[in-house]
């Protein structure tokens, strides 16, 4: 996946990537602000600068693993194991951590068809996990307040 936009900046070295050299660009594949691979989110980088980069295998994995999660065909409920087909029935958590240590890792890339979700017997451990998370410090931003709002709205609907 190389491309060439003009006036776009490596985010590892801060410098213009010039049309002559060879860039990779990531899709918006974490939502989670305070994860080591935000920085990646969205963005341009140089290739050169990418293989010396720490972090490189833990972003080709969720990269990954984000490509076998995306797409319809892609989209299966890990409750019943039935497609999702309809992106109204759709619930994903996405990428929640690149911390093999956080108790949010095991649930990356989970997605549920809305009933399924209500319904999931590890609800409660998941909303305890991104309670911990979120109060630590390690789980930030728009996305995960929409995971926090959609559980709090599962409670009410009992
Ligand atoms: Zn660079
Ligand atoms: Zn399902």
């Amino acid at each position: 996946m190389a491309i060439q936009l003009p006036d776009s900046e490596c985010i590892i070295c801060g410098l213009a990537i010039l049309p002559d050299q060879e860039a990779l660009g990531f899709p918006p594949f974490i939502g989670n602000e305070s994860d080591a691979l935000h920085i990646f989110n969205d963005s341009l980088v140089h290739a050169s600068c990418l293989s010396r980069h720490p972090l490189r295998s833990q972003l080709a994995k969720a990269l990954d693993e984000h490509s076998s999660h995306v797409g319809p065909l892609h989209r299966k409920c890990c409750i019943c194991g039935l497609q999702i087909d309809h992106p109204d029935d759709f619930m994903g958590l996405g990428y929640l951590s690149t911390n093999f240590h956080s108790p949010l890792y095991r649930y990356n890339f989970k997605q549920f068809h809305c009933g399924c979700f209500k319904n999931w017997h590890e609800l409660n451990d998941f909303a305890r996990a991104l309670k911990i998370e979120v109060d630590s410090g390690n789980a930030k931003g728009r996305a995960i307040e929409r995971l926090l709002s959609l559980i709090s709205a599962v409670d009410t609907l009992g």
